[in-house]
């Protein structure tokens, strides 16, 4: 049954110290939900699925938004919606994983409103920017009374839909290392040569239609040539195919040294069926999960390196 609007309260902080400073303090009267876009929020609202009476408007708190370089590192505030993040020259360029993974969330409507602190914090394996964050080796910073804390999204998801945050933290932020960043140099070294080659990234979500489903698989990734046309790193993300967003390990460690061809395309598919475990729900079904992540993995490594056809 929907949730009736005037049985609700909502608290709007001055300020993000106050905005933590409320959240603390409800620990014991009942928790307030934090309320960013709403887009969530309100599909639970109207289920009757709705996870509190109290909620914490985060709205209006300046010190969550904002997309800045920081030292090569890209941080961009939990209230950057998806359509800040698709139209952003430095994402596009840097992040263009990114950019198609927000371009591909819901619809304008939900583009303007969704943020990604949101996304990550509804901490669904259906979430479409988890994989690209995984790939992209994302941090996540999050913020309560006690302090400001930096979580690697590798440490992030403990189990189906349990982060590994406080109840009376936020997210603040979540920052980007440059994948094309040159290893640091050994005090006194010079740099030599050429700048090496970027990583191509990578991201593609399956569901029922083109546009304005829910996945039920999406694969984000990253792939190097080195100059030898041997793959130098890999990194493959997957979402909706396991309780938690995940790193197919094994495939990634099959790609790793390898010429993209179909022979080790096909390797990296069987590596990649031990990687994940798709269960049948409403959406899809376990066999067709298993099947559309070795496409997607296999059309990754095409794009990835135009010598595959011909190997
Ligand atoms: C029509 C429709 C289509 C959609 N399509 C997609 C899609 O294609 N792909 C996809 O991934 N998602 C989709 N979504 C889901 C949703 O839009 C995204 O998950 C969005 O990123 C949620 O962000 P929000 O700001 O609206 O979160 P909210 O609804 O405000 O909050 C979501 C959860 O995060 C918590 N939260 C929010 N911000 C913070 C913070 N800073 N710190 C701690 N906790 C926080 C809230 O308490 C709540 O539990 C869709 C939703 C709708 C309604």
């Amino acid at each position: 049954m929907r949730a009736a609007l005037s049985t609700l309260e909502v608290a709007r902080p001055r300020d993000l110290a106050h905005a933590l400073k409320l959240l603390h303090a409800s620990l014991d009267a009942g928790r307030l939900v934090p309320l960013a876009g709403g887009t969530d929020l309100f599909v639970t609202l109207n289920s009757g699925l709705v996870p509190g009476r109290r909620f914490l408007d985060l709205w209006s708190l300046r010190e969550l938004r904002g997309v800045r370089d920081q030292a090569g590192r890209l941080v961009l505030g939990a209230l950057t919606t998806f359509s800040e993040i698709r139209e952003h020259a430095l994402v596009r360029r840097r992040y263009p994983a990114l950019a198609a993974a927000a371009a591909e969330i819901g619809a304008w409507q939900v583009q303007n409103r969704g943020t990604l602190g949101g996304n990550i914090a509804n901490a669904s394996p259906a979430g479409d920017s988890l994989p690209v964050l995984l790939a992209l080796e994302a941090v996540v910073h999050a913020r309560s009374v006690r302090g400001t804390r930096e979580v690697p999204f590798t440490a992030l998801f403990r189990g189906y839909r349990d982060l590994a945050l406080e109840p009376d933290e936020l997210i603040t932020a979540v920052s980007l290392p440059d994948p094309d960043a040159p290893p640091p140099l050994r005090a006194g070294a010079a740099r030599r040569g050429a700048h090496p080659p970027r990583a191509q990234q990578f991201f593609r979500q399956v569901g029922t239609r083109r546009a304005q489903s829910i996945s039920k698989v999406a694969l984000a990734g990253l792939l190097r040539l080195g100059r030898d046309g041997r793959v130098d790193l890999a990194r493959v993300a997957l979402g909706s195919v396991a309780p938690v967003t995940l790193r197919a390990g094994r495939a990634e460690r099959v790609l790793l040294g390898a010429r993209p061809s179909a022979a080790v395309a096909a390797a990296a598919r069987a590596a990649l069926l031990e990687d994940i475990a798709p269960i049948d729900d409403i959406r899809s079904d376990r066999e067709y999960r298993r099947r559309v992540s070795g496409n997607l993995l296999e059309q990754f490594l095409r794009v990835a390196d135009p010598r595959f056809a011909r190997r």
